[in-house]
């Protein structure tokens, strides 16, 4: 039995990791890709990680893993599928095996919504994309479009204006929710055409993106644009799916859980974005896996 099993590989879970080994305990994360670093390696740039200005979201995500490599910690390529955790002894059931662990952090992260319009689905990977810097170089002096207005919207807007020809930026509000150094980058920015209060109501095109259909929310006035590639960036939601029932969530499916990460069973924990809190950040999932493993190795400790 392992005395700490911790799933999922992002900035949380190696951070935990970290911790755990360094606390002296026989520490696993299981990690569905087979790669820690989880969303940071598709961030282009962090430019708020303390310490590290400028610094890549694939170099940061790879420094983390090194890490916890480097501390010794065990990784694991599996996917959980359920877990049995009311007992003492806690069971995670993986694709692979079961494995038994005295505690446990669920360090699952979010992953991208799906705007659900007509065109999305079937034209995914054909155009349609919800990653710039995984997909950006395949439209290179194109016409591109992003949707939302958050800090990926935004970071996404920049990252895509250096190498297409024309970047369409539709937020369905007239104020960005995203950063306003990014915000002001962006405005400023001579091929990011911004187009405020509007949604995207399909996608369109025979092979690939050809055309993107949208409204504006305020005047019903509806538009065609000519784009060779749409990249939705309308926020993310937790990966918890697998634990209904198991854990307390939130109507949202974040685990309830405060700075301790302590959720409602004892020594199961939750760190980074899948639990609630105030503020998802690079810096506070990281924050979140030290925290966490200082509330487990106390459980242990009284075990
Ligand atoms: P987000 O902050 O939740 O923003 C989502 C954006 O999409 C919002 O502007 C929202 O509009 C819009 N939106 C949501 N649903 C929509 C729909 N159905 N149709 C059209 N627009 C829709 O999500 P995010 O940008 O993915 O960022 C996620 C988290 O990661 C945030 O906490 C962010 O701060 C953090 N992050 C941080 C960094 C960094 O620090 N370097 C980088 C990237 C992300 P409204 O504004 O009207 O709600």
């Amino acid at each position: 039995m392992r005395d700490l099993v911790i799933i999922g590989a992002g900035p949380a879970g190696l951070s935990a990791g970290i911790y755990g080994k360094r606390a002296g305990l026989d520490t696993l994360i299981i990690e569905e890709s087979g790669i820690g670093g989880g969303q940071v390696l598709t961030t282009y740039d962090v430019d708020n990680y303390p310490g590290l200005p400028g610094i890549s979201g694939m170099e940061l995500g790879t420094k983390m893993y090194e890490h916890a490599m480097a501390e010794g910690v065990d990784l694991m390529e599996a996917s959980v599928t359920g877990l049995q955790i009311a007992d003492k002894v806690k069971k995670i059931i993986t694709s692979t095996e079961t494995i038994e662990a005295k505690a446990v952090i669920i360090a699952t992260g979010a992953v991208h919504n799906h705007l659900g319009i007509p065109g999305e689905e079937e034209l995914g990977g054909m155009g349609v994309s919800y990653c710039a810097t995984c997909d950006g170089a395949f439209f290179k002096k194109r016409v591109t479009a992003v949707i939302g207005g958050g800090d990926v919207a935004l970071e996404d807007a920049i990252f895509l204006a250096r190498a297409c020809s024309k970047v369409y930026l539709i937020h369905r509000r007239d104020e960005f929710r995203g950063a306003k150094k990014l915000a002001d980058i962006a405005k400023t920015t001579e091929n990011i055409e911004i187009i405020y209060d509007s949604v995207p109501d399909s996608i369109e095109g025979t092979d690939t993106v050809e055309r993107l259909n949208i409204h504006n929310v305020k005047t019903n006035a509806t538009e065609t644009l000519d784009v060779d590639g749409v990249f939705i960036a309308v926020g993310t939601h937790p990966v918890t799916e697998y634990l209904k029932g198991v854990v307390d969530m939130d109507e949202k499916g974040y685990i309830r859980a405060d700075e301790t990460c302590k959720t409602n069973v004892p020594g199961v924990y939750a760190a980074g974005d899948v639990r609630t809190k105030a503020l998802r950040q690079i810096v506070t999932a990281a924050a979140d896996g030290a925290c966490a493993v200082t509330s487990a190795t106390e459980y242990i400790n009284s075990l």
